[in-house]
């Protein structure tokens, strides 16, 4: 799967279309603003609940059918096209390529758009895109999650995230048991309660709203912020909104 320098290996629609998209921001801190997506392939993880498993699990998707490689200008002018200047990287996990990726960001600062990137937390950020990006969603995975300790929780990356004032963390939560876990994290990279978001774990309405009740609550109790999935609610698992 090696591609020429500078490539990006780009997500597809079902259509074949790159899956660059204007929506709105689903999750996070910046629930419900307009933005255009642009949804990197790849990822250094194996979470059992991906909703976006087409990006990396190519034992079972066809790797041709669901990534297309394309140039830093084709991307421009993709992501330009939409005529939003926000745009939200995500995948995958976009720090995969984050070497392809900075050029583009960089490119796209100086035609004064703004970013935010969504990324698991495992690999640190390097200088490059640190500088240019606005907002970092960082999700760590939790045991839940299927991947093993040394796998979703690397230190370097963690605290280097936790060191920036540019990052959220967003925790994507089952069960009551992962808001401790959420606790030990928070404690270990002394990160800020104001920017830790909690999150339902689901795919659909129902099980949105049967973790949403008591997850709030939590949120609550304990000084965490709640984001719900908005694209959700609202489209249902549809991919490419
Ligand atoms: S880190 Fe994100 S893209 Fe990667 S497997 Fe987990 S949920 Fe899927």
């Amino acid at each position: 799967m090696g591609s020429p320098a500078g490539t990006l290996k780009v997500s597809r629609r079902p259509g074949g279309d790159p899956e660059i998209f204007y929506s709105l921001q689903g999750e996070g801190p910046s629930l419900g603003t307009p933005s255009v997506f642009l949804r990197l392939a790849l990822c250094n993880l194996i979470c059992t609940w991906c909703d976006t498993k087409y990006t990396w699990d190519w034992r079972n998707h066809d790797y041709r059918q669901e990534v297309v490689e394309l140039s830093r200008e084709d991307v421009m002018d993709a992501v330009q096209g939409h005529g939003c200047r926000r745009l939200v990287v995500t995948g995958g996990e976009p720090l995969v390529q984050q070497k392809a990726l900075a050029p583009l960001v960089d490119s796209l600062k100086g035609r004064g758009f703004s970013f935010e990137v969504e990324t698991n937390g495992t690999l640190a950020p390097l200088e490059p895109l640190v500088r240019s990006v606005d907002q970092w969603n960082v999700s760590p995975k939790l045991g839940s999650s299927g991947n093993s300790p040394r796998r979703r929780d690397v230190a370097p990356a963690m605290a280097a995230f936790a060191g920036l004032p540019t990052a959220f963390f967003k925790f994507v939560v089952v069960d009551r048991q992962d808001v401790d876990e959420v606790e030990s994290l928070v404690c270990a990279y002394g990160i800020r309660r104001n920017r830790v978001l909690l999150m339902p774990e689901g795919t659909s309405k129902g099980e949105l709203q049967g973790r949403s009740g008591w997850l709030s609550e939590l949120c609550v109790e304990r000084g965490f912020r709640f984001t719900t999935r908005l694209h959700i609610l609202l489209w249902g698992d549809e991919r490419g909104r």
